[in-house]
């Protein structure tokens, strides 16, 4: 059996980075991938989607180029195989990149196929057996295949399989109505595609405030995406020209008729084939390692970033796993979990940033919420940008006066969020924020503005009916 100091499993955001840095400290390492270098941000996550997204903008604008007076000689066409050539080449020197790198690091060895765990301490690959007293799961998680009735009689598309995908479809049917979903959605109808949105829950993105929710709706119904909500009881049948799915929708026909259907319900660990009953690594119901704060798992010298341990979720939320181990085990540092601030963004256009808490969070935790709002339409970028969808939004805590969430769903509201994001982390007052200058003429620079008009929220879930418009 060959003995390392640490075994690595999974390439995706946390395994190559923590690789790398304990080979440079001196320890011998193995890496284990069983399909794609980069994992899925790299090959059917972040990275691919939003070139796709890319390619649909540019669709968008070029068909409201005459509203700039711009003169677009001829119909705008799409070439479907030279938008997927362009993700591929994008997507591809990233995987390559990363492939090349860990297979020339000193003190790196990479091994390719399914890791499974023999023992706390061993794993077998490709029917060898190799140990360390160190184990670092990094496997990531895949599309949910729920158990619709009828699914196993349609052929239907994941986040991984719309990657091959090299034409417009006539009738995307997409299954959920949450940050992939509508990704997906936005840029195939963008593409050309007719594109109906089923979801079970009242609103899209549930997870969201309500007045987000319904601006979204607003949003992508505007580019004539169909949406049926409250759909209950989803069940699939093969039609004449394609799959049908059937919602109990409170309005509408019984029946959707499309040409392809995308499944976008959520994702599970790859926990499931790893093994873990050979360690007493303790998961939760759905397949997702239990960590603490300092992302080791219950059984010593095994930790699990990403992903898989269900703490994240996001590119950003893995990465700063492998800083949080790294520093703790290389640097002597005492960094956690809990003392990050969630964050993350919907790439729709506009898209969404948020931050924090949302205010029916912040309202549930029991916290005094003040809160201030623009529409795009008084942000004067937005408006020069022609781009007036969305608004802004912060939250402040009425007795500690520190920033509680925002969300600033408009034009480079992705970037924006930032500014808020760094004074949350700083923990100083709102006043800071109030009190400084931004650049004109920018979305940022409407925050100062924002904060200087707060008004109490409603003691209610919902956000939206105590704040000014
Ligand atoms: C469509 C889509 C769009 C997204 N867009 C964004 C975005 O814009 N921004 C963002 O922050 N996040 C986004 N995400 C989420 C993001 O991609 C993931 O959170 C991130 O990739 C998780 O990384 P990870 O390190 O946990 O694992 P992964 O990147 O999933 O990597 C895990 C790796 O482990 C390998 N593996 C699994 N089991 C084994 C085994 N037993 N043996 C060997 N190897 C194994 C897998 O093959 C894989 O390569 C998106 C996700 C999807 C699906």
């Amino acid at each position: 059996m060959t003995q390392y100091d640490a075994i690595v499993i999974g390439t995706g955001q946390a395994g190559p980075p923590l690789a790398t840095r304990l080979a440079k400290a001196g320890m011998k390492v193995a890496i284990i991938e069983r399909k794609l270098f980069g994992g899925t941000c790299v090959n059917t996550g972040c990275i691919p989607t939003k070139t796709l997204v890319a390619s649909a903008r540019a669709a968008a604008v070029a068909r409201r180029a005459r509203e700039y007076g711009v003169v677009v000689d001829g119909s705008i066409q799409i070439d479907m195989k030279a938008v997927k050539a362009r993700k591929d080449k994008i997507s591809g020197a990233s995987r390559t990149g990363l492939e090349k790198s860990l297979k020339s690091m000193q003190n790196c060895a990479v091994y390719e196929g399914q890791a499974q765990f023999e023992s706390p301490r061993e794993i077998k690959i490709n029917g060898e057996l190799i140990g360390a007293p160190r184990i670092f799961i990094n496997v990531g998680a895949r599309a949910i295949v729920p158990d619709m009735p009828g699914l196993d009689r349609v052929p239907y598309l994941t986040n991984s399989s719309m990657m091959d995908v090299d034409f417009v479809p006539e009738h995307l049917v997409i299954v959920g109505g949450s940050y992939v979903g509508l990704e997906f959605a936005q840029m195939y109808r963008r593409f050309g595609s007719e594109v109906t949105i089923i979801e079970k829950g009242p609103r899209l993105i549930a997870r969201e405030d309500e007045d987000v929710s319904g601006a979204i709706a607003e949003i992508v119904e505007r580019e004539g995406i169909h949406l049926r909500l409250n759909a209950e009881c989803i069940r699939f049948e093969q039609g004449g020209n394609g799959p049908v799915a059937g919602v109990n929708c409170t309005v509408g026909p019984p029946d959707v008729r499309g040409t392809h259907v995308l499944l976008a319900v959520g994702r599970r660990p790859n926990t499931d084939d790893l093994g873990l009953e050979k360690t007493g690594i303790a998961a939760d119901e759905r397949g997702y390692i239990a960590v603490n704060d300092r992302l080791e798992t219950n059984v010593p010298g095994i930790w699990a970033l990403g992903d898989c341990n269900g703490r994240g979720g996001f590119t950003h939320t893995s990465y700063n796993d492998f800083e949080i181990v790294a520093d703790n085990l290389l640097d002597g540092g005492s960094r956690r979990v809990s003392d990050r601030i969630t964050t993350y963004a919907l790439f729709i256009d506009p898209p969404l940033g948020r931050a924090g808490l949302t205010a029916a969070e912040a309202i549930r935790a029991g916290k005094r919420v003040l809160a201030g709002k623009r529409p795009m339409t008084r942000v004067g970028r937005a408006i020069e940008k022609g781009e007036t969808q969305g608004f802004m939004k912060v939250l402040v805590d009425a007795d500690t006066k520190q920033i509680l969430g925002a969300a600033i769903l408009g034009t480079g509201g992705d970037e924006a969020i930032h500014c808020i994001l760094d004074v949350m982390y700083s923990k100083a007052p709102y006043t800071l924020l109030k009190q400084a200058m931004h650049i004109h003429p920018t979305v940022s620079e409407l925050i100062p503005t924002v904060l200087g008009e707060l008004e109490p929220v409603a003691d209610s879930e919902s956000s939206q009916a105590a704040l000014p418009e």
